[in-house]
C-alpha cells in the first residue's frame, strides 16, 4: 500500500528483500559500543530468562541462561557455565524472545506527512530525519530488525549507515531505495500536471520494457539496495489507477526477478489484484506484500515455490477506518471499501492453506512503534499465538534469506533480545509491552525504559 506520507512515500514504495553478505550483516558495528565507551566485543553478558521461546518451536523453555560475547550469542542453555566477571542481566520474570522482524515499512515516512503534497514541500534530509525518530521507535517496541519497501532520495540508506555507525538507535535495517514499476504506476508518484511533476526514468525507478526492467533493478543496486520493491499493481492510497489490473508484464518479472537474482538480491512485489500477484509469483519473488485478492489455485501456487504473503493487516484496518471515518480521499476511500473485506477473506485462506507467512506491517501508512499490534491481527486470520510470533522471527529471517545469522535465539547468531512479561502464547497483546530489548549485543531497553544506549 502506498504510505501516506513523505515524498519518500510518493516516489518509492519499493521493496526488496534480502540478500546475505555485505557489510549490513556484520556482527559487530561501530554501534556495538556501550554508553561507558566499552566495546561491546569485549563484553560477556550473562542473561538469565524465566522462560525462553527460541524460534526453534513453539513452546517455551524454562529457566534458560543465554551468554552474549561480541554482539553474538556464544551459548543458549539450562547449565550454561557464566565465565567470572560477565555483566549479569536478571530476566527471571520475564519471557524473552528473538528480537521482531517487520518485513514492510516505510520508516522514513510518517503518515500526516502527506504522501502527495509532500514529495513538493519536503526537503530530502527531511525523510531521514523523520527516519531517525522512526528507528527509535520501531527498535524501543522490540523490532530489531526492518525490511525497509521504499524510500525517496536514499533516505533509507542514510538512515541505515547512521545507525550502524552508531550515531542514533535504531533497528538492522535492509533497504529496497525506491521501489521500481511502470510509468503511471504505484512505484511513479503520479496524478499530478506534467509540468508539476515531469515524466522521469530509471533514476526515479520508472521502467517499460524487460531492458529496462534490468537496467532499474541494477541501479539501485548500485546505490546499495539490499533487496528490490516493486509494484505489480495499483494501490489503496495512490491516485487514478485501478486496484485491480496487473501493471508489470510477466516478461518485465522475468527480466528484473532474473538480475536480482544474479546480483544475490530478492525481489519483493507490492500486489492486490490476482492478475499482478500471478505474474509477480511465477516469475519468482521472495513475497507478495498485501496480497488482496488470491485465489485456490494461486494459494497452490505460492505453498509450492515457498513464496511469502506479508499481508500488512494494520493497513488495511487503517485504510478501512480512514474510509469509514472520511479522513480518506474519496479515491481512496473506493478503493478501501472494495478491497479490505477481500483481503480479511484472502488471508484467511492463505494460512488455512498453509501459504508461510511473514509479518509486516506497512508502518508508515500508520504511526511508527505500534507494529506489534499485527501480532493480534494475525491470530485473528486463524493463526496460533507461536505461529504469528513465528511470522515476526523465524519465517521472516528465511524470507530475508539470513535465517543462518538469525531470527531464533541459538548459539552463532545475532544477540538480537527482546523480552515480555508473562506468557504471551496465550495472549499475544502483551508482545506490545516490550521491557527488554537486545540488538547486536547491546542493550537498547531494560525495565520496560530506554537505556542510554537507545536514548
Ligand atoms: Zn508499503
Amino acid at each position: 500500500m502506498r504510505p501516506r506520507g513523505g515524498r519518500a512515500a510518493a516516489l518509492l514504495l519499493s521493496g526488496g528483500l534480502v540478500l546475505s553478505g555485505g557489510l549490513a550483516l556484520a556482527p559487530v558495528t561501530a554501534e556495538a559500543q556501550t554508553p561507558s565507551g566499552q566495546s561491546a566485543a569485549d563484553e560477556v553478558v550473562a542473561i538469565r530468562a524465566g522462560a525462553l521461546f527460541d524460534g526453534t518451536s513453539e513452546t517455551l523453555r524454562e529457566n534458560i541462561t543465554i551468554l552474549v560475547r561480541g554482539g553474538q550469542i556464544e551459548a543458549v542453555g539450562a547449565d550454561v557455565t557464566v565465565p567470572a566477571g560477565a555483566r549479569q542481566v536478571d530476566l527471571s520474570g520475564w519471557t524473552v524472545l528473538p528480537g521482531f522482524f517487520d518485513m514492510h515499512t516505510h520508516i522514513t515516512s510518517d503518515p500526516a506527512d502527506g504522501y502527495r503534497e509532500s514529495q513538493f514541500r519536503m526537503f530530502p534530509g527531511e525523510a531521514t530525519l523523520v527516519g531517525a525518530k522512526n528507528a527509535r521507535l520501531t527498535l524501543q517496541a522490540g523490532f530489531t530488525t526492518v525490511r525497509n519497501a521504499g524510500a525517496a532520495e536514499f533516505a533509507d540508506q542514510a538512515l541505515k549507515r547512521g545507525i550502524e555507525a552508531g550515531l542514533i538507535p535504531g533497528p538492522r535495517i535492509f533497504t529496497a531505495g525506491k521501489g521500481i514499476g511502470i510509468t503511471g504506476g504505484h512505484c511513479d508518484g503520479g496524478g499530478f500536471r506534467p509540468d508539476f511533476r515531469p515524466e522521469t526514468g530509471i533514476e526515479d525507478g520508472i521502467f517499460n520494457g524487460a531492458d529496462e526492467a534490468r537496467a532499474a533493478v541494477r541501479y539501485q543496486v548500485k546505490y546499495g539496495a539490499d533487496l528490490i520493491k516493486t509494484c505489480a499493481t495499483a494501490g489503496v492510497l495512490s491516485a487514478g489507477t485501478e486496484i485491480g489490473p496487473a501493471q508489470v508484464t510477466p516478461e518485465e518479472f522475468e527480466a528484473m526477478v532474473e538480475t536480482a537474482t544474479m546480483l544475490n538480491r530478492r525481489v519483493m512485489a507490492h500486489a492486490h489484484g490476482i492478475e499482478g500477484i500471478r505474474n509477480a509469483v511465477r516469475a519468482g519473488v521472495a513475497s507478495i506484500d498485501h496480497g488482496a485478492v488470491l485465489d485456490d489455485e494461486i494459494l497452490a501456487e505460492m505453498r509450492a515455490r515457498g513464496t511469502y504473503l506479508v499481508p500488512t493487516i494494520m493497513a488495511f484496518e487503517y485504510v478501512w477506518q480512514a474510509a469509514e471515518s472520511g479522513t480518506l480521499a474519496p479515491w481512496s476511500a473506493i478503493k478501501a471499501r472494495e478491497i479490505v473485506p477481500q483481503a480479511r477473506a484472502s488471508h484467511r485462506r492463505a494460512v488455512a492453506a498453509g501459504v508461510p507467512i511473514a509479518f509486516g506491517t506497512d508502518a508508515g501508512v500508520f504511526p511508527h512503534g505500534t507494529n506489534a499490534d499485527e501480532f493480534r491481527l494475525l491470530v485473528e486470520l486463524g493463526m496460533t499465538p507461536p505461529q504469528a510470533i513465528l511470522a515476526a522471527t523465524r519465517n521472516a529471517a528465511d524470507l530475508m534469506g539470513v535465517l543462518d545469522q538469525g531470527g531464533t535465539v541459538e548459539a552463532g547468531k545475532w544477540a538480537d533480545l527482546v523480552a515480555v512479561q508473562g506468557n504471551p502464547l496465550e495472549d499475544v497483546e502483551l508482545l506490545k509491552e516490550v521491557g527488554f530489548v537486545m540488538k547486536n549485543g547491546v542493550i537498547y531497553r531494560e525495565g520496560g525504559a530506554p537505556t542510554a544506549a537507545g536514548w
